[in-house]
């Protein structure tokens, strides 16, 4: 598979392209939007900050079927669902994991119950929700209760959980690794990424060992972890009982997936590391401006941090950030934090629009 223009064109999904690294048989019914195969795309005005001849490059996840990375695992926990006769799925969000779950579920002929916190979750998420059709409850709590709650409904009532405590979540989502190693030829020398509820930082480390087990790979990268600085439980070593930032994505206080996110912290070599809203709205506002490239705010949680820590890095390293959601899922974020405005009440002239534009001196 890789980047070559024929498996470009003929992808099939990542079960099918990845199926021997994944809990698959002939007989499990693979529900697939073709997720997978997202672009990984040089970011030289990024690169050019550090400078010491470092390379990065953003492995664009937001171009996934419903716009995040969540797909990858979404389309495993929903297959697997299937195969075992689900009729429905259940999970807490703070958006994109509703998006995806209310997307493939359906596709799988599924019902698609969603818990999320009341006014905390993305426009663009929740039109998704509504719109694929899932049963959207909206919880007077943040997502670490909601997650609470739907745990307890999955072993006690006949829905199965899809929240990334789901195994086979992780076991999709570490196919991003593999693609990074078949479009590089080796890993990164360190992986930049969000970190909420820390399921996709142990995902990706589980991809990459296991291609470094089968020798795809030479080396294993350096992880490391960035979280909104007021919601950055890894960083601090403390659970916060009331995160906040303006990624929502990331406002997780109690990741689900702590102990096994500090594991790969240790076995990589890495850190957690904490950003500020407004270093990530100064990263977000980059990557549009100079790079085109629109992701949403906790996404961009990876290249405010990296470039915090742009000292860091070895001279001549390959550095990949993850941008796991796209821009459009928060349009209201965009508006109100572009440093740009539109010219407003133009008479529809030719001279008038020449005089807004600065040609009519
Ligand atoms: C879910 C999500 C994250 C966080 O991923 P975890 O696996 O919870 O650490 C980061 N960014 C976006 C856009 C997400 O949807």
């Amino acid at each position: 598979m890789g980047n070559t223009a024929s498996g470009h064109l003929n992808w099939p999904g990542l079960i099918e392209a990845y199926r021997s690294y994944l809990p698959v048989s002939d007989s499990t019914p693979v529900v697939t939007l073709q997720e997978g195969n997202t672009p990984l795309i040089p970011a030289p005005a990024i690169a050019k900050r550090i400078g010491r001849g470092v390379r990065v490059l953003v492995k664009y996840d937001g171009l996934n079927p419903t716009g995040s990375f969540k797909d990858r695992g979404m389309t495993m926990a929903i297959s697997k669902a299937k195969e075992a006769g689900a009729k429905a799925v259940i999970c807490a969000s703070t958006g994109n994991t509703s998006a995806s779950a209310a997307a493939y579920a359906r596709r799988g002929g599924m019902r698609a119950f969603v818990l999320i916190p009341d006014g905390y979750v993305a426009l663009g998420k929740l039109a998704q929700a509504l719109l694929y059709g899932a049963e959207v409850l909206a919880i007077q709590g943040n997502f670490d209760q909601a997650l609470g709650i739907v745990r307890e409904m999955a072993s006690n009532y006949p829905v199965t959980l899809v929240n990334s405590v789901n195994p086979y979540r992780l076991e999709g989502q570490k196919t991003a690794a593999f693609e990074l190693v078949d479009s590089l030829g080796d890993a990164p020398d360190w992986l930049c990424i969000p970190v909420g509820n820390a399921g996709n930082i142990t995902a990706y480390w589980m991809g990459f060992c296991q291609y470094h087990q089968d020798r795809k790979c030479d080396r294993l990268p350096v992880m490391m972890g960035f979280q909104a600085a007021g919601a950055s439980p890894l960083v601090t070593g403390e659970v916060v009982t009331h995160p906040e930032t303006i990624a929502t994505a990331i406002r997780i206080g109690n990741p689900a997936s702590w102990e096994k996110a500090i594991a790969v912290q240790q076995a990589s070599q890495g850190k957690f590391n904490s950003v500020t809203d407004a270093e990530i709205l100064e990263a977000y506002r980059l990557l549009a401006s100079e790079e085109g490239i629109f992701c949403e705010p906790a996404s961009a949680a990876s290249v405010a941090g990296l470039l915090k820590v742009k000292d860091q890095v070895p001279t001549g390293a390959t550095v990949v950030c993850v941008l796991t959601g796209n821009g459009l899922k928060d349009p209201d974020t965009a508006i109100q934090h572009s440093n740009n405005q539109f010219k407003q009440g133009i008479e529809p002239t030719i001279s008038a629009v020449a005089t807004a534009m600065g040609l009519n001196e």
